[in-house]
């Protein structure tokens, strides 16, 4: 591949934010000289990777904890991934890139049934397909849900048949051979990390492992890292991470599509849920739990430093984490999430979550899944002393950081569609944006 001695824009990470990136750049702009460094060998080998996230396309239908406006936001990106994904499964690429089935949020008893059925009506008008069923239909759909399950418990569930289950890291790859066949020139570096980054007069200057590169434009798409350099550029200096790792356990197939429950308001992240594996419906995986960790990225402690960096060593974001931390629901939610992960007893625990949404389920069924489960880069506001939810996005001086948490991969093109509208205006209106095209092809 040539390298330019000079991009207009050059991407930081080859997960499913930077590629998504690419992909619209290259299909959508006439932006010349492109380029995109990735620290590791491959794309998408950290939280894109099929075995660190839920592989869950979310859009804001059977998540509780979302508002409306969150769940139409969501929606609108989540749609874009959905269209794409349609339109290439049909193409060598796209082969085995999504498996589809049904998906439903479980309400347990009587006052998750009364939340319920107050969420249906406004919801049901954003997502005309999600239909409020009773205990015969559920047991219809999915009859280990109801097995052994007290037959005077009122249930409910919204149910539709749009579950998008997704291999995140195959997404990376067609994203990327969809952008090479649309522009061979693009210039695509693995193996090379960001080690520093310095703005001078007209560019940025990125010192990496393989060598200086320079460009007008910089997307750094490094999930937590993100915070990290932008913090070297002195961006973001209010912000710190909250790391919450998420574990999973299997069991031999359980349920036929996607079941959720009922989330606690005040949490950012997904209650336990139940969902097939992306590459073979005969697993159920359950999780993701939550419990916060002292490293960027998970199962790799050479980044330990590197959190405790982006975290800043300050008393502000030590009363920020301890106000966070010992709030009285969250507190109790992450000391149970740490048990989950003890060998025996993590087990024991866990299995009476599973149990709310298969009762039958025999301890001998369920598995700890080690080695799964990524970490999510949740945003500690310093200033408000609030964990944010979802993702951030920090505009520089011709520079963007995404920093990103679930549900981050599905909303990877509803980012990179923004992120282009700012590339274009950072580049003088020199390039053109066709939007149009986009808008048809995705929205
Ligand atoms: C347990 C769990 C469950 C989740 N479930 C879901 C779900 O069901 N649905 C959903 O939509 N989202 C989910 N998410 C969130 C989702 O996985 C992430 O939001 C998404 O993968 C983020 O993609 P990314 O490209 O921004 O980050 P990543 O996939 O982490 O990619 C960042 C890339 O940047 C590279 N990088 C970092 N530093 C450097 C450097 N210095 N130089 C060069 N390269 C660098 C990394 O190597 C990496 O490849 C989940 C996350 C977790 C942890």
């Amino acid at each position: 591949m040539n390298e330019p001695s000079i991009y207009d824009v050059l991407i930081v990470g080859g997960g499913v934010t930077g590629t998504a990136l690419l992909y619209t750049l290259s299909k959508y702009t006439d932006i010349k000289n492109i380029g995109l460094i990735e620290k590791y060998s491959d794309f998408g080998l950290v939280n894109s990777a099929s075995y660190n996230n839920s592989q869950t396309l979310h859009f804001g239908d059977i998540e509780t904890n979302y508002s409306i406006e969150k769940a139409r936001s969501v929606k609108r990106m989540a749609d874009m991934v959905m269209k794409y994904l349609e339109s290439e499964k049909d193409n060598p690429s796209g082969k085995n890139l999504f498996s589809k089935y049904s998906k439903m949020v479980l309400a347990v008893g009587t006052n998750q049934v009364q939340e319920l059925k107050k969420r249906y009506p406004p919801f049901s008008e954003l997502y005309p397909k999600l239909k409020m069923v009773g205990r015969e239909e559920i047991g219809k759909i999915e009859p280990r849900v109801l097995e052994k399950r007290d037959p005077e418990q009122e249930i409910i569930a919204l149910v539709t048949e749009d579950g998008y289950t997704v291999d995140f890291k195959k997404l990376c790859h067609s994203f990327i051979d969809n952008a090479l066949n649309k522009r061979p020139d693009l210039d695509i570096h693995l193996d090379t990390k960001l080690i520093k980054i310095s703005k001078k007069d007209d560019h940025y200057a990125v010192l990496t492992n393989k060598g200086e590169f320079r460009s007008v434009v910089v997307v750094i798409a490094a999930g937590g890292h993100s915070l990290l350099i932008a913090k070297s550029l002195g961006y973001g200096k209010n912000l710190a991470i909250l790391s919450m790792a998420g574990s999973f356990y299997t069991a031999p197939k359980v349920l036929n599509g996607k079941v959720y429950t009922i989330q606690v308001p005040k949490l950012p992240f997904a209650a336990i849920h139940g969902d097939p594996e992306v590459h073979s419906e005969e697993i159920t995986r359950f999780g993701p739990t939550a419990k916060p960790i002292f490293q960027l990225e998970r199962h790799n402690m050479s980044t330990f430093f590197e959190y405790w960096k982006t975290f800043g060593l300050g008393v502000s974001p030590i009363i920020s984490l301890v106000k966070i931390i010992f709030d009285k629901v969250l507190f109790s939610y992450i000391f149970i999430n740490f048990l989950y992960d003890l060998p025996f007893f993590g087990k024991r625990l866990f299995i009476r979550e599973v149990r709310k949404i298969v009762p039958s389920l025999k301890l001998s069924e369920l598995k700890f899944a080690r080695g799964i489960g990524g970490t999510r880069p949740q945003i500690v506001n310093n200033t408000t002393r609030k964990l944010e939810m979802g993702e951030a996005k920090l505009c520089g001086d011709k520079i963007i950081f995404n920093i990103t948490p679930s549900p981050g991969a599905s909303t990877c093109l509803g980012n990179a569609y923004a992120d282009t509208d700012k590339i274009i205006g950072f580049l003088l209106n020199k390039y053109k944006f066709n939007k149009e095209a986009f808008e048809r092809d995705l929205m």
